[in-house]
């Protein structure tokens, strides 16, 4: 019954719900969003200890089941619709952040995080369940093979945990691939703030866009060769051997001194 389109696999193995929920530790009075709660899982376990629960989930077919079953435990409200265009920032009461939860979509969950990065100025943590090979490219350093863009833009907002992995057998279906739970935390404030975040990003997409270059050649475009050494950044490296300050540096430097087309 589940909905490949959807990205649908339900987590039935109840130890690794029981660890999801310990290492959440939600508490009474917290306000908690879960992204695609599914048949409630999770959302069973959330609900209990907070009392109150926000749930964003697209399949309008799993709505009704989900408030038949878990209605009764406390404040639920459904908001059935796209995670990838919902606006987080307006659940949460002024000065509130919430703390964001979910099972994502393995199709569609690059995109989902980056949604949830526009949006961390009212999230106060996040923990997300993911293919493993997306958490291990989100918390690489630099110098791992799985450092890359993924790294850099999580990192420059976010602290980064993988918490534990999750075996397919956990899931109904059992998904082609392994999984992690992951733990993000935006940093308030940023350690390196950045003045210009389109032109960061634009910056990291083309160095490891062909990250087998030296950045004097990925970044040719953008920056000028003499900028990155202005910077203290060796023009013969590549982007794999850049760290998430020097990203941000070069950002900024580049936003201070390039009319940028
Ligand atoms: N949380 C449940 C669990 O752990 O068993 C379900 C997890 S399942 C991997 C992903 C869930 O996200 C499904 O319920 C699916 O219908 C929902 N979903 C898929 N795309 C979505 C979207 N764009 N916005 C909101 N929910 C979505």
């Amino acid at each position: 019954r589940a909905r490949k389109r959807f990205g649908q696999n339900f987590l039935h193995d109840r130890q690794v719900i029981d660890r999801i929920h310990g290492a959440i530790a939600a508490t009474p009075g917290e306000r908690v969003v879960e992204i695609g709660p599914g048949q409630g899982a999770i959302t069973e376990g959330l609900l209990t200890a907070v009392g109150s629960l926000d749930v964003v989930e697209l399949d309008r077919d799993l709505v009704g089941p989900l408030r038949d079953r878990l209605g009764a435990l406390g404040a639920l409200r459904i908001h059935q619709a796209d995670a990838l265009s919902f606006d987080l920032c307006a659940l949460p009461d002024e000065g509130e952040r919430l703390r964001l939860v979910g099972n994502l979509p393995y199709n569609i969950s690059t995109p989902l995080l980056f949604r949830f990065l526009e949006q961390a100025d009212c999230i106060e943590d996040m923990h997300l369940m993911l293919q493993k090979e997306v958490v291990e490219r989100i918390v690489a350093e630099p110098g791992d093979k799985t450092y890359g863009r993924l790294s850099v833009m999580v990192q420059t907002l976010c602290s980064a945990d993988c918490l534990f992995r999750i075996g397919a057998g956990a899931f109904t279906p059992a998904p082609k691939v392994e999984s992690a739970f992951l733990r993000l935390k935006p940093h308030r404030p940023l350690p390196y703030p950045i003045e210009d975040p389109a032109l960061h990003a634009r910056i990291v997409a083309a160095a490891f866009g062909q990250r087998r270059k030296t950045l004097r050649n990925s970044l040719s475009k953008l920056i000028d060769a003499d900028l990155l050494i202005e910077t203290r950044i060796d023009p013969t490296l590549r982007a794999e051997n850049l760290d998430v300050a020097s990203y941000a540096r070069l950002a900024n430097a580049a936003c201070k001194s390039l009319p940028i087309p």
